[in-house]
């Protein structure tokens, strides 16, 4: 798996290799089987979704190597939240969940299962529009380095107490983050912690929004570096112009993710954006999947600005 990944991630960073490719060779390579680029097969071998994730059961432990096994629905000691050894849930997808997000009465557990389930599908390079998938489609080479990104770069969601007069509904973050080994050997892990927050995130939750998905994919974007504005500027988004805005990469593929793929709201995704989602890390972008999305950029749904 390791070593997939490392070839996979040569591809992305070499244009003339993943040109070479064909969509059943970058799949294997990717770790996923036949050919995870083809939508419609796909959509035909993994019928309708499964439905909810069932609740976590606090106290089932994840195996020492939870994150190399990519195994997750279990539970982990960590001292990220408070400073002091607690557990915290490991969502299937990989995402460790304070268990403060759990008590949380802002949303139920399982609309916070079900939103961290959704922003993956919506990543995912194996998921199909159809099933409530997006990147497989727009841009599956940067779904895959995102599904991944998710238990490589140590994303860790917390609900801290928050200030109710809070513009943010969500923010990232870091941490130092410290693994101790069987001999008992304390390392520092080189990409630390990235803490995302929830916040005032009520904001963010109106009709019409993306909700709890939006709010985590957005973050995990964040996340996994795929900012192309700095975040001053990124932070600063209701200032600015809708043509600079318009191309922030974070925000395109948010508002192609959640309204793109809908046809009764593609109009709410500009067309620029389509742009933005479909162009980053490909070598030779599908801009005609961005046929039919808005050419103007006007009323942004209350509670999307995030940042
Ligand atoms: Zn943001």
């Amino acid at each position: 798996m390791r070593t997939r990944a490392i070839v996979l991630a040569a591809a992305l960073l070499c244009p003339a290799a993943a040109r070479a490719e064909s969509g059943g060779q970058l799949c294997q390579e990717a770790g996923l089987s036949g050919d995870c680029l083809d939508v419609k097969r796909k959509l035909a071998q993994t019928g309708r979704p499964s439905g909810k994730e069932p609740a976590p059961e606090p106290g089932a432990a994840c195996p020492q190597d939870w994150r190399k096994s990519r195994r997750g629905g279990c539970w982990i000691e960590t001292k990220t939240y408070s400073g002091n050894a607690e557990q915290a849930f490991v969502h299937p997808k990989g995402w460790v969940v304070d268990q403060r997000c759990l008590r949380d009465k802002r949303f139920s557990r399982s609309d916070l299962m079900n939103g961290l389930d959704k922003a993956w599908r919506k990543m995912s390079p194996a998921v199909s529009v159809g099933q409530g998938g997006c990147l497989s489609h727009f841009n599956p080479w940067w779904g895959k380095e995102l599904v991944d990104a998710v238990w490589e770069k140590n994303m860790h969601l917390a609900c801290p107490e928050f200030d109710p007069g809070d513009s943010s509904c969500a923010d990232r973050g870091t941490r130092d983050a410290y693994v101790v080994d069987d001999k008992g050997f304390t390392t520092r892990l080189a990409d630390g912690i990235n803490l995302l927050s929830l916040r005032n995130v009520g904001r963010c939750l109106g009709p019409g929004g993306t909700g709890l998905a939006g709010v985590v994919f957005h973050e995990s974007l964040h996340a996994a570096g795929a900012d192309n504005f700095s975040t001053q500027k990124h932070n600063k988004a209701w200032d600015l112009e809708q043509y600079v805005f318009v191309r922030n990469r974070v925000y395109a593929a948010e508002a192609v993710c959640f309204f793109g793929t809908d046809p009764g709201r593609r109009q709410l995704a500009n067309i620029l954006q389509c742009r933005a989602t479909v162009e980053y890390h490909a070598d030779d972008p599908r801009q005609h999947l961005c046929e039919g999305f808005g050419t103007s950029f006007t009323d942004l749904p209350a509670g999307f600005i995030k940042h």
